[in-house]
């Protein structure tokens, strides 16, 4: 059977390879007739008077993937081998239900072209009627290039615009892999013209940067090496010439070595490697309404001509590279018997039934009734479920279950937000082996510890910087950026690289001083850091002032905060600490994980009395007021930023008896989102909103489930007529056949 298997792959490879290797074949008239095999219609597909059809080649891609998913389940041992081998009893019957599956996605397409084409001629846009009129392929035999031109009529902007992004993506990853092999390629043959024999000794100019964090990567802009014959003679080397080795981020260290070689002589620069700084993400932008676009973007290959033709008189080698993976790109095309054409119709097909269904979907609605009864639904649902045991009542914490979960046990689940000054490692140790001698009382401790923060020193994250950016642009000013194009090894201040490491930390913080209500500005020190105890003073200040100023709301607060945390947290689980990767943590009164001092400051900003808050620090009651605490890792400011159930006692809370709670509709289940009600919407971030989201989306998906289902039991028989042509494709069953 192995064997018989082997066989089996060998011939399936060959069909594909087959292709590729009659099409590399110089021989036209074979090429042609393969191609023409290949393009032959194994069904035709018609709909009010439009035609659409399935192709061999596209028949068979199914079936390769088709068969080789099972092979690769058999290979697993997910599958045995008599499913295995009835798959390949039954090729034949495959191959028809493949061609019938794909002849009627097709005819779906269809329908959907024209449910938008009669919705652009029942509009009122006088241009676009004509310019869909006259690309109507009604009456007509099917043609890719007609198609492309209808879908591109009936399309709205916004899909269209998508749809040549959906292709353009794509063409250029094809693009981009070629383009790396080619460079591979080029990088391993290039064969230096420059002697490697009578060197006398290579001078260097070491790269501008010098500098590295912990794991960061060489920059090599500035790097200059020259070679000096023992005849005196000097030649610059290309980059190409000479191989740079020896470079490692992974442990700190100073004057590290970096060995430059051409041919048998070897130079060395050095460099210095410093602890990595804090790496904090970007605050995530809110959710902005998009911009519109309203531009179609140029379609790739027409970009790629603009390229090559603006590379033609500045950049020699890129016009080379260009040109010749173009080359490669298409000759990968035409192996396939596929085209720019193919893949850009691709595109359009799959947005005009995008585009189609989200039409169909746009009449849902929903009314308040419904949310009610929703509500009432789930409500008892949940109860059932929490009577009988069934629903921890540990889920309450997770806070995306938050949202749909109605009724919990009163176990007070709350969230708070945490920033953290953390003591460097050295001094923790420091300080746990101080604690350990058991000598001092928790005053002494707590003294001893203050003065070790006061010894730290932290860098302040610029909030807008995102460390995973990539620079776009290709000819950037800055020196420390790998598309660095300049000559100067003067770094700009006012450089626009979004990577530039120069704006990872920001020089000087302001805050509002809650004394007088004044703005005031620290200002970091030549090594560019602040000294913590100075930060918390001001963080604290800041947000108190906030907290008394006239109309600060809770959601006020946790912006504030949260913007400090992204500036200067060193807690890396502050970031992702809650199931849906928002900022903050889920604590209960019941029970906690979390380091003693951390929980109790936690714990009294939720539900303390006036007593415990005072103990820590807390300015302001409920939610967005804040405290903080000392504990091992340093000092934590922590928010308290919701309740997973308001306080029981609350309005909006029912008692439901037996420890259950039900929140009400209107009860925020997510301060940092909410957003008070409009005339036109619900307010954001509460239950009653999360109901009516859900609701929404069910309603779409049931109004396009409708739509498909009509289609596909309804019109197909009665008003689409399809040609199955299996003598088309019997050639390639044989050959799954022949062993
Ligand atoms: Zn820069
Ligand atoms: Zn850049």
């Amino acid at each position: 059977m192995k064997k018989k298997l082997l066989v089996l792959l060998i011939v399936l490879v060959l069909a594909a390879s087959m292709i590729v290797a009659t099409a590399c074949n110089d021989s036209g008239m074979i090429v042609k007739n393969k191609e023409r095999d290949f393009t032959q219609a194994t069904a035709t597909v018609t709909y009010k008077d439009r035609a659409a059809q399935v192709d061999k080649l596209e028949l068979n891609a199914t079936i390769y993937n088709f068969v080789y998913q099972y092979y690769y389940y058999y290979q697993q041992g997910y599958i045995g081998q008599d499913s295995y081998q009835s798959v390949l009893d039954n090729i034949e019957k495959s191959y028809d239900q493949a061609n019938e599956s794909l002849a009627k996605s097709e005819a779906y397409t269809l329908k959907c072209i024209d449910e938008l084409y009669t919705l652009v001629q029942n509009g009122t846009d006088a241009n676009a009627k004509a310019k869909a009129a006259a690309a109507s392929t009604v009456g007509k035999a099917y043609n890719a290039a007609d198609r492309i031109k209808e879908i591109e009529s009936v399309l709205p902007l916004k899909d269209l615009i998508a749809a040549v992004e959906a292709y353009n993506k794509e063409r250029q990853e094809a693009f981009d892999s070629l383009r790396e092999e080619y460079e591979k390629e080029i990088a391993n043959a290039t064969v230096t013209s420059k002697s490697t024999e009578n060197v006398d000794k290579l001078v260097v100019t070491a790269p501008w940067k010098t500098t590295y964090e912990k794991g960061e990567s060489l920059v090599e802009n500035g790097l200059a090496v020259k070679v000096v014959y023992k005849d005196q003679t000097e030649v610059v080397l290309e980059r190409s010439d000479y191989t740079v080795t020896g470079f490692s981020s992974d442990e700190v260290g100073e004057d590290k070595e970096v060995t430059v070689t051409f041919g048998n002589t070897t130079e060395t620069f050095t460099v210095d490697i410093v602890a990595a700084l804090p790496s904090r993400p970007a605050i995530p932008k809110e959710d902005e309404e998009e911009e519109e676009k309203t531009v179609v973007p140029d379609l790739f290959e027409v970009d790629l001509d603009k390229q090559i033709e603006e590379a033609k008189t500045t950049d020699a080698t890129l016009y080379k590279t260009l040109k010749e993976v173009k080359r490669r790109l298409e000759k990968q095309m035409s192996s396939n018997y596929r085209s720019y054409e193919y893949y850009y119709l691709s595109a359009l097909k799959e947005q005009v039934v995008t585009a189609c269904e989200e039409i169909k979907g746009k009449d849902a609605s929903v009314t308040a009734a419904e949310i009610t009864a929703e509500f009432t639904k789930k409500l008892e649902e949940q109860k059932q479920a929490l009577l009988l045991g069934s629903t921890k009542y540990s889920d309450a914490s997770d806070a995306s279950s938050v949202k749909s979960q109605i009724v919990h046990k009163d176990g007070k689940v709350f969230y708070v937000r945490n920033l953290l000054f953390k003591i460097t490692d050295d001094l923790q140790a420091e300080y746990d082996e101080f604690k350990a001698e058991k000598v001092a009382n928790d005053e002494a401790l707590e003294l001893y510890l203050n003065g070790l923060i006061d010894q730290t020193k932290l860098h302040a994250s610029n909030v807008e910087y995102d460390k995973d950016a990539k620079c776009e642009n290709e000819e950037c000013d800055c020196i420390y950026c790998s598309n660095y194009v300049g000559e100067s090894s003067e770094h700009k201040e006012d450089c626009t690289c979004v990577k530039c490491p120069t704006k990872k930390f920001v020089d000087s913080i302001t805050y509002v001083n809650a004394d007088n209500g004044e703005e005031a500005t620290l200002n970091a020190d030549e090594e560019g850091t602040f000294n913590i105890l100075t930060v918390l003073n001001a963080v604290c200040s800041d947000l108190k002032a906030l907290s008394e100023a006239d109309g600060t709301t809770a959601t006020d607060m946790i912006k504030a905060f949260d913007k400090w945390t992204y500036m200067l947290n060193d807690d890396d689980g502050a970031f992702s600490a809650l199931s849906d990767g928002k900022v903050g943590y889920g604590l209960s009164m019941d029970e906690s994980s979390y380091v003693e001092n951390f929980t109790a400051l936690s714990r009294a900003l939720a539900y303390g009395t006036a007593a415990e808050k005072a103990e820590w620090h807390v300015v302001g009651e409920g939610v967005g007021s804040f405290g903080w605490c000392y504990t091992n890792y340093g000092i934590h400011v922590v928010m308290l930023s919701g309740y997973a159930l308001e306080d029981p006692e609350a309005a909006g809370v029912t008692d439901l008896g037996g420890g259950l709670y039900a929140i009400s509709q209107d009860a925020i289940t997510d301060y940092a989102s909410y957003k008070p009600a409009t005339d036109d919407d619900l307010a954001k971030g509460t239950l009653i909103y999360e109901i009516k989201e859900q609701l929404l989306s069910d309603k779409k998906d049931n109004l396009v489930g409708n739509f498909k289902k009509d289609f596909y039991q309804n019109t197909i028989d009665q008003e689409v007529k399809i040609t199955y042509y299996s003598k088309t494709y019997k050639d390639l069953i044989e050959q799954y056949k022949q062993d």
